[in-house]
């Protein structure tokens, strides 16, 4: 047989057995005129004309790209504008920029942690944590979700020299937050470091936006920081920030920085104003505030099955796959779209509708969304009827 052949049926066999599953996932176009509560444009800066047009200038100034890695000739002085602003945003001494989050994961864990390290990770990280620990060679262990009990236990029993507690900040599928409190004291007991993602926390929460961690946790307590700025800050890219011992261990070691080119510069400028809007408009959080809080009340007098998240993160647990997939083409045909989330992404049997706010909706808009998820409840008591 040749060889092209045996791939191809290697191919074939995974796609069958994801499709049996009904797991397998496509990808749409977002058609014209669709109401996004998918994404995570939580203030609305990707599409604020302020932020476009620092990037268009940025383009202009610096050019379309860095042309090198950081170490080589590619740190351009945007980027290290940039990083001083995150620093000062966060209350760290330093921050170093990445290209994506998942990046950022990938190398500060596996600058961090090597076989001597034991690493121990909420059970709901995001999977590029999980992807990060995998690759430093570390030891890992996951503890039950959110619970400092278990992680207590499974820290009392290790023998490693070095350990590092890792959990997401806001969690991605669920909205619900991290305790950052028991974390860290949970932390300090076995001398180990907390490390927090705050991908879904950054520009949202905490003082000036600066997230679940920022200025609220200094270096003491959560001596590794990762936001992202893809999410919140409308652009593309992360950081990773912390005291000037860790930011340079990373920047010499993390594979993911060394050996990438530089995030184009006009990507830093579009951020750095994202940044500038974040701390200087609380407005767009007032507003995002005051949007889940509204949604929050038309889905409770719907019956529908909230979960305690106040964050803009608002999944309704749907149970079954199918019952996800279902709802989530009824909301789509009402020209709304939402996540239909299931696993592998999240645990068996806690499928959801994964329905985001964000300061770019209305009112209005909200009530569109109230509307279809009414629609997919009249749609299921009439099959059930
Ligand atoms: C989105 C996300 C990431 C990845 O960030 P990208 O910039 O999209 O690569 C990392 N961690 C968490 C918790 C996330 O939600």
């Amino acid at each position: 047989m040749p060889v092209s052949d045996a791939w191809h049926q290697r191919l074939a066999q995974a796609r069958l057995s994801r499709q049996q599953t009904q797991r397998w996932r496509t990808r749409g176009v977002v058609a014209a005129g669709t109401l996004d509560f998918a994404g995570n444009d939580y203030l609305g800066l990707a599409q604020d004309p302020r932020v476009s047009e620092a990037q268009a200038e940025g383009a202009r100034r610096f050019g379309s790209g860095a042309g090198a890695s950081h170490l080589v000739s590619g740190h351009l002085e945007i980027h290290e504008a940039l990083e001083n602003a995150l620093a000062r945003w966060t209350g760290r001494q330093r921050a170093l920029l990445f290209s994506t989050g998942y990046m950022a994961n990938l190398g500060v864990l596996q600058a961090l942690a090597n076989a001597d390290t034991a690493i121990f990770q909420d059970r709901l990280n995001h999977a590029s944590l999980l992807d990060g620990a995998t690759l430093s060679g570390a030891r890992s262990r996951r503890f039950h979700h959110r619970d400092a009990n278990d992680l207590n236990r499974l820290m009392d029993r290790s023998q490693c020299s070095h350990k590092l507690v890792v959990s997401d900040g806001v969690f991605s599928m669920d909205g619900d937050g991290a305790d950052i409190a028991t974390l860290a004291q949970v932390s300090q007991r076995h001398r180990a470091w907390l490390m927090i993602d705050d991908a879904h926390g950054v520009g949202v929460l905490g003082d000036n936006g600066s997230g679940c961690v920022g200025t609220r946790w200094g270096s003491a307590d959560v001596p590794v920081l990762v936001g992202t700025l893809g999410k919140a800050l409308g652009t593309a890219g992360a950081f990773v920030a912390g005291d000037a011992a860790l930011i340079e261990h990373i920047t010499q070691f993390a594979r993911s920085y060394v050996y990438t080119t530089a995030q184009p510069p006009s990507i830093a400028a579009a951020t750095l104003k994202a940044l500038e809007i974040v701390q200087g408009e609380p407005e767009h959080r007032d507003h995002l505030n005051a949007n889940i809080a509204y949604f929050r009340r038309g889905a409770l007098q719907l019956g529908l099955p909230l979960s305690t998240s106040t964050t803009p993160i608002q999944p309704l647990l749907l149970g079954s796959e199918d019952r996800t997939l279902g709802w989530a083409a009824t909301l789509a045909k009402h020209g709304l779209q939402v996540g239909a989330i299931r696993p592998p992404t999240v645990p068996n049997g806690e499928a959801r509708l994964r329905i985001t706010l964000s300061a770019r909706h209305g009112r209005r808009d909200i009530d569109r969304l109230l509307e279809g998820l009414n629609a997919c409840q009249r749609a299921e008591a009439t099959c059930h009827a």
